[in-house]
C-alpha cells in the first residue's frame, strides 16, 4: 500500500498500527500544521471531529487580520485604495477561489453577509410566485434557520406557509431521502411548484443529495432550484454551474474554517446573473462600480453583472481576512485531493465503527460515497448523552444533536487516521 487511492474497505485493519500507516502515506498530512489544534483535557492534541460545526483556525488567519489592522492604523481611509489588499475591491479576491470551490464560473459567486441573510436575499430574487405557482418544497427536518427563513419569507410576501410550504420526508422507518421520491414529489407538485430549496448535505444525517437531479426535476416542471450548502461547501465536490442550479448559499465557518460567524457565500447562475430585471433588495455595493461613486447624482440602481450585483454593503474586511487564509489552503490542496482523502478517512471510520460499535448504535448516514461527505451520524438508542460525554472526556471533540444523534466529521485538511481510530475505540468501549 503506497497511496490512499489504493485503500479499500477490504484492506482495512483494526489495529492502531494500520491507522499510523495510513497517516504515513497521507499526501495531505502536512496541512495539519497550518492549523491551531485545540488541546484535549490531558494537554495533548485532541481529535477534532467537529469541523462540520466550526472549523479550526488556519494559523495564517491571525497574520492576515493583523495586517489589516496595521493597514487601518497606518492608512485610515486611504486603505480602501492603498492597503496591501485594497479594501475597495476586497471581495474580488474570492472571485476565482470562491468559484472553484463550488464548481462555478468566476462571476457566479460572491462572498458576502451571512448564510441566512443570503438565503432571504436570494429568495427575494428567485421565489417568484405567479398565480397557482406558489409552493416551496423543503426537506422535513431542515436546519431550523432555513425553516424559519422560508416560513417568515412566505408570510412577508403575503403567502400563508400552511398553504405553500411542502415538506419532503423519508419513507416510514427510513432516516434518509430517496432521490426518486424527491423527483416524484416535484413532479406531483408540477405547475404549483415555484421553488425547491434543499440543503446540499443534510446537517443531521450527513446525506448528500443529488443536486443535479433535483435541479433537473424542478426545471422540468418550471420551478427554480436553490440550495443551502452549509454542510456541502468544502466537503464534497460541487458543480453548481454544470448542474444548472439557479442559486445557492453557504456559510464559511464550518468546513471552510473561516472563523465564527464568517463571511458567507452566494451563487447565482450566469443565466440570471446578467439579468438586471430580476427583483432584488439592492445596496450600493451591488451597483455598477463605474457609477457607484456618483452617489446622489444617480439615484437609479444599476446592478453590476453576476452574483456581485446582489451585494448590499462594502465588505467587512476583518471578517473576510480569515477567508483569504482558508481559501488559499483549499486551492493549495485542491478539492479532488481533499475528497480522495476524505473518502478514505470516513470509509475507515465507518469500517472501525462496524467492527467495534455496540448494537445500540447505528450509522444513519448513507454508506455510498456519492451520497455523503465526511460526516457520519450515529444514532444511539441507549444513553446517547453518556456516550457523547465519554467521547468528549477522551478529547474526541464531536457534537450531539437532540435527541439521540452523535455526529463525527473527520475533515481531510487537519484530521489524521489516528483521530478516527481514537473515536471508534472510545465509542466501542461504550
Ligand atoms: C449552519 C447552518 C446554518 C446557520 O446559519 P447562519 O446564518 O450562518 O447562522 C443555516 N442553515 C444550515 C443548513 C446550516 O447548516
Amino acid at each position: 500500500m503506497t497511496s490512499l487511492g489504493e485503500v479499500t474497505t477490504a484492506s482495512f485493519e483494526t489495529g492502531i498500527d494500520y491507522a499510523r500507516k495510513l497517516d504515513a502515506i497521507d499526501p495531505l498530512a502536512g496541512f495539519r500544521e497550518r492549523f491551531e489544534i485545540p488541546p484535549a483535557p490531558d494537554g495533548h492534541d485532541g481529535a477534532y471531529l467537529c469541523g462540520n460545526s466550526l472549523g479550526l483556525m488556519p494559523r495564517r488567519a491571525k497574520e492576515l487580520i493583523c495586517e489589516e489592522l496595521e493597514d487601518w492604523a497606518r492608512l485610515g481611509v486611504e486603505g480602501h485604495r492603498n492597503s496591501t489588499r485594497p479594501w475597495y475591491s476586497y471581495h474580488e479576491i474570492f472571485t476565482e477561489t470562491g468559484a472553484r470551490l463550488v464548481g462555478a464560473k468566476p462571476g457566479e459567486v460572491v462572498m458576502m453577509n451571512s448564510l441566512t441573510v443570503n438565503l432571504h436575499l436570494l429568495m427575494v430574487s428567485f421565489y417568484r410566485p405567479d398565480g397557482a405557482r406558489r409552493k416551496v418544497l423543503i426537506e422535513d427536518g431542515a436546519f431550523p434557520s432555513d425553516t424559519y427563513a422560508v416560513k417568515t419569507h412566505l408570510r412577508a410576501r403575503g403567502i400563508d406557509p400552511d398553504d405553500a410550504l411542502v415538506l419532503c420526508a423519508p419513507r416510514a422507518g427510513e432516516e434518509t431521502l430517496r432521490i426518486e421520491d424527491i423527483e416524484a414529489m416535484i413532479d406531483d407538485l408540477g405547475e404549483e411548484l415555484a421553488l425547491v430549496m434543499f440543503g446540499g448535505v443534510h446537517f443531521r444525517t450527513g446525506q448528500f443529495h443529488d443536486l443535479a437531479r433535483i435541479t433537473k426535476a424542478a426545471h422540468d416542471v418550471g420551478a427554480m432550484a436553490g440550495f443551502d450548502l452549509a454542510h456541502a461547501a468544502g466537503n464534497v465536490m460541487l458543480q453548481l454551474h454544470d448542474w444548472n442550479v439557479d442559486f445557492a448559499c453557504w456559510c464559511s465557518y464550518k468546513y471552510l474554517n473561516s472563523g465564527p460567524g464568517a463571511l458567507a457565500g452566494a451563487f447565482v447562475h450566469e443565466r440570471h446573473g446578467d439579468d438586471g430585471s430580476i427583483p432584488r433588495f439592492a445596496g450600493w455595493w451591488g451597483n455598477d462600480p463605474d457609477s457607484r461613486f456618483q452617489m446622489q447624482l444617480i439615484p437609479e440602481f444599476v446592478p453590476q453583472k453576476g452574483a456581485a450585483g446582489w451585494q448590499l454593503s462594502n465588505p467587512p474586511i476583518l471578517a473576510a481576512a480569515p477567508l483569504v487564509a482558508s481559501l488559499e489552503l483549499f486551492d493549495e490542496a485542491g478539492m479532488s485531493a481533499l475528497c480522495a482523502k476524505s473518502r478514505a478517512l470516513t470509509g475507515y471510520l465507518e469500517y472501525l465503527l462496524r467492527e467495534s460499535m455496540p448494537e445500540t448504535c447505528s450509522v444513519i448516514t448513507p454508506s455510498s460515497t456519492s451520497e455523503r461527505g465526511c460526516q457520519l451520524s450515529i444514532h444511539v438508542t441507549d444513553q446517547p448523552r453518556r456516550r457523547f460525554d465519554a467521547l468528549m472526556e477522551h478529547g474526541i471533540i464531536c457534537d450531539f444533536r437532540e435527541p439521540d444523534v452523535i455526529r463525527l466529521a473527520p475533515t481531510p485538511l487537519y484530521n489524521r487516521f489516528i483521530d478516527v481510530h481514537a473515536a471508534a475505540t472510545v465509542l466501542g468501549e461504550g
